[in-house]
């Protein structure tokens, strides 16, 4: 099974850009092979990325069926490891450095900013216009600052989906990063299955399936990728009876990865 740092260097070889250095994980074999096939070996132009915080593999078996919209625009499925322990800027800070965390230094609950070179500084190196949208003060807020990329901080989700639409039609950005969290929020909260953490979790769904109508209409000339990653599943806690993760449980690492490639 891949591990979530294997996400970087899989971006990087479908723009034909280096890995960051130090970055020794691969890249996922389903994703390349579908873009050798879509797009003939030639780069990528175009890929946005949804990053929904909390969906664990346990709940895509759960509610299979509600995938479908995921699917349609993201049919390549990969299961993958989340880094240890699952906390958010762990996960994320795996994800996007390609390096596990004692490469990256985040290993707990924190959120400094990134030291190590980023999937976004070998995009940017590249001439890549990258934008990254997230909710005020979450993790993937805060760890990747200070790179000469684009910032959108939103006040919550809804405001991260209509900043991505807008981005998308625009024109003018070529990766957009769009994270989203108000299931986990809600899970803390309550539970991984209360009626409100399930209504937040299909509201995540929903948001894909919008990004993903508006990656196939406004960017339709490109070559370009979608993708679905989430970045760490949850659990009850026994202690408090509520919704957690950080833990090395299946619940907690298991999650699974949903990839699009397509030509113009
Ligand atoms: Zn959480």
């Amino acid at each position: 099974m891949y591990g979530i740092e294997s996400v970087t260097p899989t971006v990087c070889s479908l723009f034909k850009v280096p890995s960051p250095k130090g970055v020794s994980s691969k890249p996922v074999a389903e994703v390349l092979k579908a873009a050798d096939g879509q797009l003939g070996g030639i780069p990528l132009e175009r890929l946005l990325i949804y990053a929904p915080d909390a969906v664990g593999e346990w709940l895509y078996k759960a509610y299979r069926d509600e995938f479908r919209q995921v699917l349609d625009a993201a049919p390549i499925q990969v299961e993958m490891r989340a880094a240890s322990p699952s906390w958010t800027p762990v996960c994320y800070g795996s994800m996007f450095t390609g390096l596990p965390p004692e490469g990256h230094g985040i290993r707990k609950y924190e959120k400094p900013v990134l030291r190590c070179p980023t999937l976004f500084d070998a995009l940017a190196e590249a001439g890549k216009r990258v934008a990254l949208v997230a909710v005020k003060g979450c993790s993937v807020d805060l760890i990747f600052r200070e790179r000469p990329i684009s910032y959108y901080t939103e006040e919550y989700d809804p405001d991260v989906e209509l900043r991505a639409l807008k981005l998308m039609e625009d024109g003018d950005t070529d990766v957009i990063l769009a994270y989203n969290q108000e299931y986990d929020d809600v899970m803390h909260r309550t539970t991984p299955t209360s009626p409100e953490a399930v209504a937040a979790f299909r509201r995540h769904l929903a948001t894909f399936r919008r990004l993903s109508e508006a990656f196939g209409r406004d960017w339709a000339a490109y070559r370009r990728a979608i993708a679905f990653l989430p970045d760490h599943g949850t659990h009850v806690d026994p202690a408090t009876g509520r919704g957690g993760h950080g833990t090395d449980s299946p619940e907690d690492m298991e999650v699974r990865h949903f990839w699009g490639v397509y030509g113009p």
